[in-house]
């Protein structure tokens, strides 16, 4: 694993990891019909395109804030994974498969969504491309992915992601 202090740059979004274990953590959210479904298919998605699928959390089931009124609440898990493609190529692979789970591209933030998912952490890198911030810049500050997380993130890891 990487130390606390690695480095940083656009750059990085376009580098494929080196060693063996290159720890992702992904937190997936929706509020519409069949969460659950759409999750468990994601899931399969993401084994069967070179994301090793290593721990998933339990769902947490929380209020939608910010939505529109009447928003259902939302469930969120946390996926522990292993990555050795660029994060952009897992970002690329992320977003086709929320399209696929009827996400629009151009969805409205603040809104009921079928499925997100977002890259909290990859590994200790810091990442500020214009398409991909790693740590997820809002990770820190919501229960609903530190929550789930804190189940299956090794404790390094949890601490990192707390002060991101
Ligand atoms: P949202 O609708 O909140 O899921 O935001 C999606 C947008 O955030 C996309 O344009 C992504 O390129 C961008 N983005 C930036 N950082 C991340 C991240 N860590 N995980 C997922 N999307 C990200």
């Amino acid at each position: 694993m990487q130390s606390p202090h690695s480095s940083s740059t656009a750059e990085q979004s376009e580098q494929k990891s080196t060693g063996s274990f290159n720890p992702v953590l992904l937190s997936f959210g929706g509020n519409l019909d069949g969460t659950m479904e759409r999750f468990e298919r994601a899931l399969r998605r993401l084994s069967m395109s070179g994301f090793n699928v290593l721990k998933v959390s339990g769902p947490l089931v929380n209020p939608a804030v910010g939505c529109e009124p009447g928003a259902g609440d939302f469930t969120n898990i946390s996926v522990l994974g292993d990555w050795n493609g660029t994060p952009l190529e897992l970002l690329d692979l992320t977003q086709s498969i929320e399209v696929e789970e009827g996400r629009p591209a151009d969805h409205p933030h603040w809104v009921s969504r079928t499925i997100d998912i977002d890259i909290i952490l990859m590994g200790f890198q810091t990442i500020d491309h214009p398409r991909l911030k790693v740590p997820h810049p809002l990770a820190a500050s919501r229960d609903f992915v530190l929550v789930p997380s804190r189940e299956i993130l090794p404790q390094e890891l949890m601490r990192f992601l707390e002060k991101a």
